[in-house]
């Protein structure tokens, strides 16, 4: 999803997800916080079924950064396409 838009020559970023599995405990605040991106597998551990961010959910996102305790879960912004 385009997240923001600057004018003329416009600016475009995308905010993707990114969960390292190897640090990854499972306690599932992610998955709380952004159920529109994010299901639990079969052992409670977070599986991204959209990994794109859209504006509405940016915030949110952030916030699952901020308390993921593992600090496995990120959002990298990117140049859009
Ligand atoms: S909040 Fe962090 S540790 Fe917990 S399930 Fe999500 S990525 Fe894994």
């Amino acid at each position: 999803m385009v997240s923001k838009e600057l004018g003329r020559g416009a600016l475009r970023f995308e905010h993707q997800l990114v969960i390292d599995p190897t640090v990854c405990d499972g306690y599932g605040y992610c998955v709380e916080l952004l159920p529109s991106n994010l299901i639990f597998d079969d052992w409670g551990y977070p599986i991204i079924k959209e990994r794109y961010v859209d504006d509405e959910h940016l915030e949110l996102a952030y916030r699952a950064v901020k308390l993921c305790p593992k600090l496995a879960f990120r959002v990298n912004k990117i140049r859009g396409r």
